[in-house]
């Protein structure tokens, strides 16, 4: 079942581990079908290996509809974000460096580049520590998406979140690329102060990202 889309999901997972989002076996990702089935990466297995196959279907309720190994350990946490944001179908859960450094120091990730605007929907909220693999990863993660397509985990990692799984996978990549950015502004900065992008300018970047790319003719 699904393998189309189970192969989609281990090619992103290699795509993230090459920009250096995850390492060794570390991380997960999540795709919700139209019919509500979820698919979860296995927990703890190398994503070079892997084949359709070893991925987990379970239902929204975590029930396993298919699948040999155990899911994510993180299930019960991306559950609740599906069950809670009906437009959120993708999620990549990463243990990015970058962006987790920018949660040890500040709340919010400003909204310091167009790409961040464009990617994530603004600037990027950090949710409080939760324990991984807990419900309440999940609960915070929700609380501080706050409508933006990524959140950081404090003390932990970043939660991705798209209407597909391109989605999920340009805003984990370019919200690194970001807080690479700012991290590095601030480190060079006198005072440790960064200019941001007004309201109306990130407004204006989010919206003109709406037309990026190729549209079906
Ligand atoms: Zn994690």
């Amino acid at each position: 079942m699904y393998e189309r889309e189970k192969q989609a999901i281990i090619d992103a997972a290699l795509e993230i581990k090459a920009a250096g989002l995850i390492h060794m076996t570390g991380g997960n990702i999540s795709v919700r079908m139209p019919n509500g089935h979820i698919i979860v990466t296995p927990s703890g297995m190398p994503y070079e290996t892997m084949v359709p196959d070893e991925l987990i279907v379970v239902d929204a309720n975590g029930n396993k509809i298919e699948g040999e190994y155990r899911a994510s350990v993180d299930t019960v946490a991306l559950l609740h974000i599906f069950k809670n944001i009906p437009e959120v179908n993708a999620i990549i859960h990463t243990h990015q460096p970058y962006a987790t450094a920018v949660g040890l120091i500040t709340d919010e990730l400003p909204a310091c580049t167009t790409t961040l605007c464009n990617a994530c929907g603004g600037s990027v909220f950090v949710a409080p520590y939760s324990s991984a693999a807990s419900l309440d990863m999940g609960v915070k993660a929700v609380e501080n998406l706050k409508g933006r397509k990524a959140v950081i985990l404090k003390h932990h990692g970043v939660i991705a979140v798209g209407a597909n799984l391109a989605e999920a996978l340009f805003s984990a990549i370019y919200l690194e690329d970001s807080a690479k950015t700012y991290l590095a502004a601030r480190a060079a900065a006198r005072n440790g102060k960064v200019d941001i992008l007004t309201g109306e300018e990130a407004d204006a970047a989010v919206e003109v990202f709406k037309d990026y790319g190729q549209k079906p003719k």
